[in-house]
């Protein structure tokens, strides 16, 4: 009897699939180094909030690891480490890896734009004696979830002279914030019979930048034209200049540790920066056989479209670029090459269970997932991983003993969403999407666990440098 009872735990653990929980799995050591790496990412997400700001970080990292600019006319010998900046939002970085080209490059590709509410080009108005912008969101929000959340600006005006102003305000201690109000429950009574939707429209996402009038005399609008003095006196700008500016609010709460076992991160735009560092900084510590290409892309969240979206030709541009260091064409290098889409996917969330198929999700803490396909309905808008693909990538997280799970973006028909990763299978490529799990995805506050960033990182590193 008892004998029997073994033989099926045996057979059961040999030929049943479960993913395992890393907090379970993980020693000690471990444990403590992948404490260690979110450190480093926690500042990070700090730190850089828009593409433009991931740029220049990325930049500044990559300059101290000995990376220099991309010259598309130079050749490059095995090891060096070059990068390229497409117009300050969105860059790849390469190293230059022993094997020819023609043997195909090894690409991973995250976003570093987050959902977020930009200024309008006409954003600043004064209503009931407080001054105001106007603003437009920007990719998928729950728009209710923005009110009463402090927020920060950040980006860039261009001046009438053609110079150009950067703006962060909000984050240091002693910054102010911006804010944008809801209704009293006492007076909600209306509001509260609105569908979702509609609880807090677009029009009413309206962001308090100030109260106090400019002293003087009959002129109208004079709290607006007090908060405009305090900017020209500020930056030298006048109204008009926000024509010719990108601005944007973000959520302007400070990262955390989340739980009494601080197992978890909180902060704003996890998606993607959470698949972005792990993804920088395993380009600048590989040393690859086959060249390593990372992207940090701009625009995923609102299609990819545009100069600085996967969905644009720079990449292909890029690759064709080093190919003809080896007198190549770019298709050559491309249809050898294999990418990890970096991408976030949904977590299992125990409050919500009725949109994910629990066989099929990924869980907090269970690794990186792999997320074989997205789009939506009937596997529409997504690119597929073949079998084989999937099987490379399968052999070589196992070979590495790196924690990973599989899941798909809620149940069948439930939503949907995708990723950047069909633009780059378009160009002939191997893709999967490999990324991190969140809970309250394109929140003002997302939730990651720490052993899962972690894991994003070796895989990264793993694929970079596959022998
Ligand atoms: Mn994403
Ligand atoms: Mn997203």
């Amino acid at each position: 009897m008892s004998d029997k009872k073994t033989d099926a735990k045996e057979l059961a653990k040999k030929l049943f699939y479960k993913p395992v929980n890393a907090g379970e799995e993980l020693g000690k050591k471990e444990l403590k180094k992948a404490d260690g790496f979110c450190e480093g990412y926690m500042d990070f997400l700090q730190t850089a909030k828009t593409e433009r700001e991931v740029v220049e970080y990325t930049v500044e990292a990559a300059k101290k690891a000995g990376f220099v600019p991309f010259e598309s006319d130079k050749n490059y010998a095995p090891g060096d480490k070059v990068y390229y900046v497409n117009r300050e939002k969105a860059v790849i970085l390469a190293v230059i890896g022993k094997k020819s080209l023609r043997e195909g490059v090894r690409i991973a590709a995250a976003h570093i734009d987050s959902p977020r509410l930009d200024l309008k080009p006409n954003p600043m108005y004064e209503e009931g004696e407080i001054a105001y912008f106007k603003t437009h969101y920007y990719g998928g929000i729950k728009k209710y979830q923005w009110p009463t959340v402090p927020l920060s600006l950040h980006g860039v005006i261009v001046k009438s002279d053609g110079s150009k102003v950067t703006v962060n305000i909000g984050e240091d201690k002693d910054d102010p914030k911006f804010i944008i109000t809801d209704l009293l429950p006492h007076l909600a009574g209306e509001q509260m019979k609105r569908t979702p939707g509609q609880l807090i429209r677009g029009e009413e996402l309206n962001v308090i930048i100030g109260s106090r009038p400019f002293k003087d005399d009959a002129e109208s609008d004079r709290v607006k034209l007090n908060i405009m003095n305090i900017l020209f006196e500020k930056y030298g700008i006048v109204e008009k200049d926000f024509i010719c500016a990108e601005l944007s609010l973000v959520p302007a709460f400070p990262v955390s540790d989340i739980g009494f076992d601080r197992s978890l991160i909180g902060g704003y735009g996890h998606d993607d920066r959470v698949c972005a560092y792990p993804e920088l900084m395993a380009a600048l510590d590989c040393e690859p056989e086959y060249t390593a290409v990372a992207i940090l892309a701009d625009k995923e969240e609102v299609g990819s479209d545009g100069n600085t979206g996967l969905n644009s030709s720079y990449l292909k541009y890029f690759i064709e670029d080093l190919a003809h260091m080896e007198g190549l064409p770019g298709r050559d290098v491309l249809r050898k090459s294999t990418c990890l889409s970096a991408d976030v996917n949904a977590a299992f969330d125990p409050t919500f269970p009725e949109v994910t198929e629990k066989r099929n999700c990924a869980q907090i803490n269970k690794g990186v997932v792999i997320t074989k396909y997205t789009g939506a309905r009937g596997k529409s808008g997504t690119s597929d991983a073949s079998a084989e693909y999937m099987g490379k990538i399968r052999r070589l997280l196992d070979k590495e003993e790196i924690i990973w799970q599989t899941g798909e973006l809620g149940k069948v028909d439930a939503g949907g969403g995708g990723t950047v990763a069909m633009y780059i299978a378009n160009l002939d490529v191997d893709v999967v999407d490999l990324g991190v799990p969140v809970l309250s995805m394109h929140a003002p506050y997302e939730v990651v666990s720490k052993t899962d960033v972690y894991m994003a990182y070796r895989a990264f590193l793993a694929f970079f440098n596959e022998k």
